[in-house]
């Protein structure tokens, strides 16, 4: 694409773009850093910015961006983009891919920096009478930045009226957009079980107490929860990894289970926790081993704004993107904190590659069509803002 500007229906065709948002997009695709690491990311995104004197930055420790713009004496917008990548090798095959050993954009992050460099294109462009502010935050992926970033003094500064984000999407095509109002994303609660028996040869089991056999009570017992909480709302308590003992011929003394709940907001979380603990100390009665559960990272629900579903919905209307009704995802998301203390929104951006790999995949390579579409969503909604 050559500038972004010339594609958009309802800005001045003679305006080119500063930047060019694919070769940005490629750029950073190629820089991909995990939570917290976002330091090339941030130096990267800084140095775009010095293209558009007047606007204010405040950086956030170690990594992450606020950037200012005042143009009336209104409450703030806030957009949010979320920087960081994932510990994945890169399988796109793409010419643009990771050069960073064992580290890639496998959630589409780079495309959402992307969207946010190309809305401050134009906000810088055309110079529009109200305040926003754009947020460049890191470590989305299970290290919860955006909590990092609220606990910051520098919102005291700040009067925010909306806040809004997007997620590309490889189950929808480019050109059609998702969201729901109410409960969007999931809470969610990480947790770590640890289990500790005595190893003995496994010729002589009743001299050792197994934790392996322990873990597998634990991982068969938490898929009876369904049953056990009897509960209409859809939840979901499950692991994605069992590590048990280290010789082939011994009863393990150590094993593992990591996993995660995830429920509808956070109330059911916390019962789950206690029916979860309650299963742990049965199973450490029965087999005489010690359990330790231990919850991580909790990510707040993300609950949509009816109020700013409608101002999407027109915006979409106007720049004539589809837009559909999204179902509940377990999915989590970290701008649930941002849309606790502030109103907001936050979208799926129809992201398809025509291959369908899924978020988190080594081949996940959303189209670059759809930063086009994002920046002239946000866009639209700052226009439509203007007009209230
Ligand atoms: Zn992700
Ligand atoms: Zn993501």
């Amino acid at each position: 694409m050559t500038a972004i500007a010339n594609k958009i229906d309802n800005y001045p065709k003679s305006e080119v773009a500063v930047i060019n948002l694919i070769k940005v997009r490629q750029e950073l695709h190629q820089i991909p850093e995990l939570a917290f690491q976002e330091f090339k990311t941030q130096e990267y995104i800084l140095n775009k910015l010095m293209s558009y004197p007047g606007l204010q930055i405040h950086r956030f420790a170690p990594t992450g961006l606020l950037v200012e713009y005042t143009g009336s004496q209104d409450k703030y917008e806030l957009f949010r983009a979320d920087m960081d990548a994932l510990p994945i090798t890169e399988n796109t095959g793409c010419d643009f891919s990771s050069i960073h050993p064992g580290k890639m954009h496998a959630c589409g992050h780079d495309i959402h920096i992307t969207i946010l460099l190309g809305l401050i294109d134009q906000v810088m462009q055309h110079k529009p009478r109200c305040n926003l502010l754009f947020l460049f935050q890191p470590a989305e992926e299970g290290c919860s930045g955006a909590e990092a970033v609220l606990a910051d003094l520098v919102w005291q500064k700040y009067e925010i009226e909306n806040a809004y984000a997007l997620h590309v999407s490889p189950d929808l095509p480019v050109g059609t957009i998702s969201s729901r109002a109410g409960n969007f994303f999931a809470a969610t609660a990480e947790y770590d079980v640890t289990i500790e028996g005595v190893s003995s040869h496994i010729a002589t089991p009743e001299k050792g107490r197994n934790a392996l056999q322990a873990g597998i009570e634990v991982y068969q017992s938490v898929q009876q929860l369904p049953h056990i909480v009897k509960s209409d709302e859809h939840f979901l308590c499950d692991f994605g990894i069992l590590t048990a003992g280290s010789v082939r011929n011994a009863i393990p003394a150590h094993c593992l289970l990591s996993g995660t709940i995830r429920a509808a907001d956070r109330k059911r979380i916390a019962a789950l926790k206690e029916s979860f603990k309650a299963i742990c100390q049965a199973v450490s009665a029965a087999y005489d081993v010690k359990i330790d559960t231990e919850f991580l990272a909790e990510y707040q629900e993300v609950y949509n704004s009816a109020e700013l579903l409608e101002n999407l919905k027109t915006a979409a209307a106007q720049t004539n993107v589809n837009y559909r009704q999204a179902e509940m995802t377990m999915a989590g998301e970290d701008f649930g904190f941002i849309a606790a203390r502030w109103k907001g929104l936050l979208f799926w951006l129809g992201a398809s590659d025509k291959k369908s790999y899924p978020l988190h995949s080594d081949r996940f390579l959303p189209a670059e069509e759809a930063i086009e579409i994002g920046v002239k969503l946000f866009y639209q909604l700052i226009l439509n803002k203007l007009g209230t």
